[in-house]
């Protein structure tokens, strides 16, 4: 069954020096395509490069919210995203979003999301989200700044998706709403987790993606080491094994939240 990550960082090291030796690994292990998301402008410019290399790669080009406070002029920072996003392998505008687990709220944090989904709108793009507190507010917030400035006509990918059940009920509720599981969900103590992957499942199974987000969350029984591209080949066989999670409809469901088939 051929798989596709929807989340993942050739970009970034340790994978970044040794990318083309990753990937030869994940296609062996059935990853038939792969979307390398940025985290800045470096990294966002390094998963183009990449991607236009291998027809098998897209990239998704974005600022993550913990860069916020390291941004000087935000509509320039914009402006040299927008000419990156230009190129014809991205698929996406991402990892973008709020977080108040490493950094506090701020309206940089804010101000940083919403330029970019305003980008995302004029490029007619999918939005790759970020999402992450010790409590709920970012969860709530997001939503409150999707509402407010999303038009739902494109994919919206909760990345790593965690977060109270009633913000994920909400986020099941919009239009062309995706959700995005990790290595991390077969973790002994993400009870959570699952709960979160099986109130997806239940209510709209054509919204799971599935991810590794390498270099992180290595998938058990590698959990702490490098996460290597290949291992969502694990993660896809615990949830199938597990949650009897349907691999074909999941490959579907990738290629239609970033019209993947399309560009083929
Ligand atoms: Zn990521």
């Amino acid at each position: 069954m051929p798989l596709i990550d929807t989340h993942c960082h050739y970009n970034l090291e340790p994978l970044y020096s040794n990318w083309p030796n990753h990937l030869a690994q994940a296609l062996e292990n059935g990853v038939a395509q792969s979307i390398i998301v940025g985290a800045g402008l470096r990294s966002s410019q390094k998963a183009v490069e990449i991607a236009q290399k291998e027809n098998k790669l897209y990239a998704a080009v974005g600022i993550h919210p913990e860069r916020s406070l390291k941004i000087t002029d935000l509509n320039q920072s914009l402006d040299q995203l927008e000419k990156i996003a230009q190129n014809k392998k991205v698929v996406a505008i991402g990892e973008i979003g709020l977080d108040y687990f490493h950094l506090e709220k701020s309206q940089a944090q804010k101000d940083l999301f919403i330029g970019q989904i305003s980008l995302a709108k004029r490029l007619n793009l999918p939005i790759i989200l970020h999402v992450r507190d010790k409590e709920e507010a970012a969860y709530f917030e997001t939503l409150e700044v999707l509402e407010k400035h999303w038009h739902f006509k494109k994919a919206v990918v909760f990345h790593c998706v965690s977060g109270p059940l009633k913000y994920v009920k909400k986020a099941l509720d919009y239009p062309n709403s995706y959700f995005g599981f990790d290595g991390n969900i077969t973790f002994k103590n993400a009870d959570h987790l699952r709960e979160i992957f099986q109130l997806v499942q239940k209510t709209a199974p054509h919204k799971i993606l599935l991810e590794t987000d390498a270099p992180y969350l290595a998938p058990v029984p590698w959990r702490g080491q490098l996460c290597e591209p290949k291992m969502i080949a694990q993660t896809a066989k615990y949830l199938s094994e597990n949650f009897q999670l349907d691999l074909n409809k999941v490959y579907q469901n990738s290629l239609d939240a970033f019209t993947l088939s399309y560009k083929l």
